[in-house]
């Protein structure tokens, strides 16, 4: 499929903005303008709030089994359109078509989980003190929701946010990354094919900030969630509650690997080294810390320079290519910064560390060995391809480590021993924990952080809560 422009959909039609605005897209592998993206005026946003408004008050009274057949009309859809789709994204964002292809089987799985799971938000009978009088519990959709969602990955960062949503009876606004703007488009254009009523769900672009503080406060809006870092969170939290409105924060991790002891050391560097390396290591839950038992250190990261060494980088849509370039220019200079401060702090550059030709975003996939904790990819964010390693005595002193930052998202640890699985799973304060095996974010698990990593859940039953009030009802009978 040729690269196309992307509009905005209000109301359920496709349209350019107000003002005719329109931002450039460029393609991280080539850095060449591929297409243009519509910029909402705040012209448009009131017509897409307006839409929500109405399309609500049709959604929340379409029952259920409803609601669940429209959604897996789109999850058809979704896989008739794979090969086109995915095609966008690698364009536009990077990854390896495989990588891109794979993203969208995840959204048709997350898609048909919510559909099923919403027949299951019961409400209760509460034995009442009165026998003439019925005591009820029951479950309304919030309302209208304002989505926000990063380009890391520009089809499922949303899917988790609109299944719920759809499944629970609200209409939705996203407002989907201006950088990676044509694929998450072709999501909602399935759902609109499959027959999601006029104003259900509306897509923007254009200036995040103008976009988010005009979208919380406003009345309509009744829940916010957002995806992307901690500081843009803590900003957009404090705004929701200024204005009283629910909110489900994803935001920044800072995995710990563990190697414990007694590990397998090739399945450790095999299962994490692939999880760090999977989109150039642009993923919240992107293993990052790599605390290793001092007696493992030369066999871990021999391992861990072998598989790093073994990807081929370039451009996502040429076969076999196993990692794309970084998405954008700032991830770029992110990665050479990270490597210059790891050294001035003394540690040593495994393998890769440096910017692959001139052209494109390409950073050769990196392993950074006895790192200080001083050093600021011990203490930030990497948010690209690079993994850091530094030994530990006992696993106390792993755990405190782990738990030294703010951060609380996700976690991984290797060890043959039930105690050390129990003692980790006890004490690290993460909201999810992966023990021997690469993360796979099925939508039936919870998902989400704790501490800076924020709040709620965007899978399980937990991430329906989200999107429901609860009503208490008494009635007299008599
Ligand atoms: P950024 O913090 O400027 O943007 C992150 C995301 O937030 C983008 O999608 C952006 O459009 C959006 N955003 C920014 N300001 C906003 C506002 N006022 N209102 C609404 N949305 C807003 O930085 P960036 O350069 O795009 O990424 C930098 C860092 O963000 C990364 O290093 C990483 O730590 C984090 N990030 C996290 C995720 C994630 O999956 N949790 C995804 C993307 C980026």
């Amino acid at each position: 499929m040729t690269y196309q422009n992307t509009q905005l959909l209000i109301d359920g039609k496709w349209c350019d903005a107000a003002n005719g605005k329109t931002l450039a897209v460029h393609n991280p592998a080539t850095g060449q303008e591929i297409g243009r993206v519509a910029h909402a005026a705040i012209a448009d946003l009131d017509r897409a709030l307006e839409a929500a408004q109405k399309g609500f008050e049709v959604w929340r009274k379409t029952p259920v089994v409803e609601r669940g057949k429209i959604m897996r009309q789109a999850v058809s859809l979704l896989r008739e359109r794979t090969p086109q789709i995915a095609a966008l994204m690698t364009q536009e964002q990077g990854k390896p078509l495989a990588e891109a292809k794979g993203e969208i089987g995840m959204a048709t799985e997350v898609i048909e989980w919510f559909a099923e799971e919403a027949r299951r938000v019961y409400g209760r009978v509460v034995p009442s003190r009165n026998l003439l009088s019925q005591q009820l519990v029951l479950k309304d959709p919030v309302g209208p929701v304002a989505a926000f969602t990063p380009w890391n990955f520009p089809i499922n960062q949303i899917v988790r946010k609109m299944s719920a949503a759809l499944a629970t009876g609200c209409s939705i606004i996203v407002k989907a990354p201006e950088e990676t703007p044509a694929s998450p488009a072709e999501l909602l254009r399935a759902f609109v094919d499959a027959g999601v009523p006029p104003g259900v769900i509306g897509l923007v672009y254009g200036n995040p900030a103008e976009i988010s503080n005009y979208l919380i406060p406003h009345p309509i809006i009744r829940k916010i969630t957002f995806t992307g870092s901690t500081p843009v969170g803590k900003q957009l939290a404090a705004m929701a509650g200024q204005h009283m409105k629910r909110a489900t924060m994803e935001l920044g991790g800072h995995a710990p690997v563990i190697v414990a002891e007694d590990a397998d050391v090739e399945m450790a560097a095999k299962a994490a080294g692939a999880a760090k390396f999977r989109n150039a290591g642009q993923v919240c839950i992107s293993p990052t810390r790599f605390l290793v038992h001092e007696s493992l250190r030369d066999a871990f990261a021999k391992a861990m320079v072998a598989q790093a060494e073994s990807l081929k980088v370039g451009n996502g849509m040429d076969d076999g290519i196993t990692m794309g370039p970084l998405a954008n220019s700032r991830r770029l200079t992110a990665m050479a910064e990270f490597t210059a401060d790891a050294i001035k702090h003394g540690a040593s550059v495994a393998t890769g560390g440096e910017r692959i030709g001139s052209s494109g975003n390409f950073f050769a996939p990196t392993v950074l060995l006895d790192v200080s904790l001083q050093s600021k990819v011990f203490n930030e964010e990497p948010f690209g391809p690079m993994a850091a390693i530094r030994t530990f005595k006992t696993l106390d002193e792993a755990i405190d480590e782990s738990n030294r930052l703010p951060f609380g998202l996700a976690s991984y640890a290797f060890t043959r021993s039930l105690k050390n699985a129990h003692q980790l799973s006890q004490n690290l304060q993460v909201g999810m924990l992966w023990i021997n095996q690469p993360a796979v974010a099925w939508p039936e698990m919870p998902f989400g952080g704790v501490k800076d990593s924020g709040y709620g859940s965007e899978g399980g039953s937990e991430a329906l809560e989200a999107y429901i009030n609860t009503k208490s009802v008494a009635i007299m009978c008599n």
